[in-house]
């Protein structure tokens, strides 16, 4: 007998979701590769050796693809062809990168200018990049600061282009890009029918569906002084941790740390928090807001975070006599209660 055509059609749908996705009888896959100025490990909950190894495949080759279309340390990359031409002309970007530049706009209205890729030029002039390890100038800040604004980038969604106002300008998509690889990590391994997984970018981290044993997955809470140490352990589904910090990448003069994180605003490296972690729904939204709270301190960047729907974020900064402060947002103290033992063991005091 002939199948009828309309059928047919869904036998199609049908059968590679029943293939691809796996039983419940199911250990942990892990895998880890050197991406994206880290380390990113990627592990997911399957019954399948193969099944788990081509998904995994499927996410890394997905976020390589993103870092060589969104390197500023790559001359070929997308993103270095936008900063060399869209001071003269709109230039069209693929889908990818035009969302996450739209997305960090979004992103330096919502931090009102403390999260802002325009500061390309600005990482230029501090010694994290350049080669000459030496402070800049105010002189020489003012002067590259009239390079920097959110408020100079030009979309135009119809054509897909971005073009900067004042030449001379640069994006650095260093806050973001990470954050924005492994929601699509995420998202390429359940289109191959991954139904718990963890995706960790040098301990920033997206995660779904739960461990074998209706475990869930724990992704911890770093001491920024001492990284080796936990502040803590959290339970996380279907949500990104991200944090930012100055203990991972900073550089050194005269024996005093620098950030890599600068302050837009003022052209200056951001000196007021230890680090910032944020729990969000999106990896790449926690990614740009972590950074852009990591600028404006405890007290605004929290403010900021009551403000936003479903967004938990932890801020530590440097107390007094070499003790650390920690400040929780409310849906982060209901969604996580922390061991006060334990954080004063480690010299870390909850403040709230
Ligand atoms: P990490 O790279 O350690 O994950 P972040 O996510 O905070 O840390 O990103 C820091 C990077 O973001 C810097 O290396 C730089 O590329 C970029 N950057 C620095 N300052 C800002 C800022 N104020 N807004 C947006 N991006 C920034
Ligand atoms: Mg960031």
């Amino acid at each position: 007998m002939k199948t009828p055509s309309f059928l047919k059609g869904l036998v199609w749908l049908l059968v590679p979701v029943w293939v691809l996705s796996c039983s419940p009888k199911a250990e942990i896959y892990k895998v880890a590769k050197p991406l994206m100025g880290t380390v990113v490990e990627i592990s997911v909950v399957c019954d399948d050796a193969r099944h788990a190894s081509g998904a995994i495949q499927a996410a890394f080759n997905e976020m390589a693809r993103l870092e060589a279309m969104m390197s500023v340390f790559r001359d070929d990359s997308e993103l270095s062809r936008l900063n060399r031409e869209g001071s003269s002309r709109p230039v069209r970007v693929s889908p990818e990168l035009f969302e996450v530049i739209e997305m960090s706009l979004a992103l330096s209205r919502t931090t009102r200018g403390a999260f802002d890729i325009t500061v390309g030029p600005l990482m230029q002039l501090w010694p994290f990049y350049a080669r000459e390890k030496r402070l800049p100038s105010s002189h020489e800040i003012q002067e590259v600061l009239r390079r920097v604004g959110y408020a100079h980038v030009i979309l135009s969604p119809e054509e897909r282009t971005a073009s900067f106002a004042v030449p001379g300008m640069a994006l650095d998509l260093g806050g973001i890009a990470k954050g924005y690889a492994i929601d699509r990590a995420v998202a390429v391994l359940k289109e191959h029918g991954i139904a718990a997984a963890l995706v960790n970018a040098g301990g920033d981290v997206f995660a779904y569906g739960e461990k074998p044993g209706n475990q869930p997955w724990r992704v911890g809470l770093r001491h920024p002084r001492n990284p080796q140490e936990l502040l803590a352990a959290l339970p996380l589904a279907n949500k990104a941790v991200v944090t930012s910090g100055d203990y991972e990448r900073y550089f050194l003069v005269d024996g005093k740390r620098y950030s890599h994180i600068i302050d837009p605003r003022s052209g200056v490296t951001a000196q007021k928090t230890a680090s910032v972690t944020v729990v969000a729904s999106s990896a790449a939204y926690a990614d740009g807001l972590a950074t852009g709270i990591l600028v404006l301190g405890a007290q605004e960047g929290l403010a900021l975070v009551e403000s936003l729907p479903g967004v938990q974020a932890a801020v530590v900064t440097e107390g007094e006599q070499d003790e650390l402060a920690l400040r929780l947002s409310k849906g982060f103290r209901e969604a996580y209660p922390l061991d006060e033992r334990h954080l004063a063991a480690q010299r870390v005091r909850l403040v709230n």
